[in-house]
C-alpha cells in the first residue's frame, strides 16, 4: 500500500525518503508545497524530482460538491476511494479563515438533533484524510486558513488516534502551522477521553457539547453520550483546564421550549459557574425531518442576558452558511448520497 505523505510527520517523511535512497532534506520541500502552498499536482512542484513525489500518495478524495453561502461560507462535499463522502466547511470572517473538520464518515452517538447521525457511524477517516479537507478548502477558495475547528462529522474523540495525529499536523510549524489557540477540538463529552487528550500537551481549545443542565434531559439529546453523567464530563473537563490553563468551551445549542427555559439558563449558569469557561448559545439549525425547532432570536437573547446576569462568561454565535446547510451533515443529505 502506498503512503500518504498527510499520515507522516516530517521525520517519518525523511526515514522514507532515506530508505529509498533518497537526500531526506526533500521531506522539507515537499511539505512546503503541500502545506505551505497546498500545491499537490506533482508536475507543478518544480523543485523536486518526481521520484520523491511518486513515492506518496496526497489527496486521494476528490470534490464532488460544493455550496457557497451569501456570507462567504464554503462547503464542499468530499468523496473517499471507497466511495464514503464528508463535508468540510471554511468560514471567513475578515482575515481569517477557519475550517471545519469532519473525523469520521457518520456519527455513532446518534444525537437527536444532528443530521451526521442520521444512517450511523461508516468508518473513521485516517489522520491524511482529515487533513485534506484543509487542502481542498484552501484549493477551492484561495484562502490562508488560520483556524480550524473539528466541529464537522463525526465525535473526534471516538476517533482519538487520527484527531490527535491531525491536530499535531495542524500546529506543527513544519507543516500547517496554526497557533494552537486556533484549534478547537468539539466533543459530545467523553470523560476518559477528555482525560487522556489532557496528557498530550497540546494547548487546543477543548469544546464540550453540553445542550443541556441535568442528566435526564441530556439522556434524551445526546443518548449515546450520557453514559457519561454531567459530573463526570465536567470533572474531566476542570483537568483538562488545570493541565493546559486553557478555558473550556460550553457548548449549548438552544431548542425551542426543550433546553431554552428560564429553569434551564439558571442551572446552566450554576454549572458554568463551577469551571473556568466560556458558554457558546448556537440557536439550532434546523435539521428537515427532525422534530426540533429553534428558539425566536429575542429568546436567545433572554437565555444569553440570565447567563450573563450569573456572571457567566456567554456569547451567541451567530449560525453561519444557513443557506447552504452547512451546518453538520446537511450536504451529504441534501446531495442524495444520505450514505
Ligand atoms: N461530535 C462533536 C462535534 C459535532 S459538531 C460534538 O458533539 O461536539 C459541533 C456542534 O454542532 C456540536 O455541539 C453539535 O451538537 C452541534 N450541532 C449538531 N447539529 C446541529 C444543528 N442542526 N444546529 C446547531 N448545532 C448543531
Amino acid at each position: 500500500m502506498r503512503l500518504n505523505f498527510l499520515d507522516m510527520t516530517i521525520q517519518q517523511a525523511r526515514d522514507t525518503l532515506a530508505a529509498q535512497n533518497i537526500e531526506p532534506y526533500r521531506a522539507e520541500q515537499l511539505a512546503d508545497w503541500v502545506y505551505r502552498k497546498a500545491v499537490t499536482d506533482p508536475a507543478a512542484m518544480t523543485s523536486l524530482p518526481s521520484t520523491v513525489v511518486g513515492l506518496f500518495d496526497i489527496l486521494t478524495s476528490r470534490v464532488v460538491a460544493r455550496a457557497e453561502s451569501a456570507d462567504g461560507t464554503t462547503k464542499l462535499l468530499l468523496e473517499y476511494p471507497d466511495g464514503q463522502r464528508v463535508e468540510t466547511v471554511l468560514i471567513p470572517a475578515g482575515k481569517r479563515a477557519t475550517v471545519c473538520l469532519s473525523t469520521q464518515v457518520g456519527c455513532a452517538m446518534g444525537c437527536g438533533f444532528c443530521a451526521s447521525g442520521l444512517g450511523g457511524l461508516k468508518r473513521n477517516l485516517t489522520c491524511g484524510e482529515i487533513l485534506q479537507q484543509v487542502i481542498h478548502l484552501r484549493q477551492a477558495t484561495g484562502r490562508r486558513i488560520t483556524g480550524a475547528v473539528f466541529m464537522g462529522m463525526g465525535e473526534p474523540l471516538a476517533n482519538y488516534d487520527a484527531t490527535v495525529a491531525a491536530t499535531r499536523a495542524l500546529i506543527d510549524p513544519q507543516r500547517f502551522g496554526l497557533s494552537a489557540r486556533a484549534v478547537t477540538l468539539s466533543t459530545v463529552g467523553l470523560p476518559g477521553r477528555i482525560r487522556r487528550l489532557a496528557r498530550e500537551n497540546l494547548p487546543i481549545t477543548l469544546a464540550i457539547s453540553l445542550h443541556a443542565p441535568n442528566d435526564a434531559l441530556r439522556r434524551k439529546l445526546t443518548p449515546a453520550a450520557s453514559v457519561a453523567s454531567i459530573e463526570q464530563i465536567l470533572a474531566a473537563a476542570a483537568v483538562f483546564f488545570a493541565s493546559r490553563k486553557r478555558e473550556v468551551t460550553l457548548e449549548y445549542v438552544l431548542l425551542a421550549g426543550l433546553n431554552d427555559t428560564n429553569v434551564c439558563a439558571e442551572a446552566l449558569a450554576r454549572l458554568a459557574k463551577r469551571l473556568r469557561c466560556n458558554v457558546n448559545l448556537i440557536r439550532y439549525n434546523p435539521v428537515p425531518s427532525m422534530p426540533y425547532a429553534a428558539p425566536t432570536a429575542a429568546a436567545a437573547k433572554a437565555f444569553l442576558a440570565r447567563l450573563r446576569r450569573r456572571g457567566v462568561n456567554a456569547h451567541l454565535r451567530r449560525s453561519r452558511g444557513a443557506d447552504i446547510a452547512a451546518a453538520c451533515g446537511q450536504l451529504r443529505q441534501t446531495a442524495g448520497t444520505g450514505q
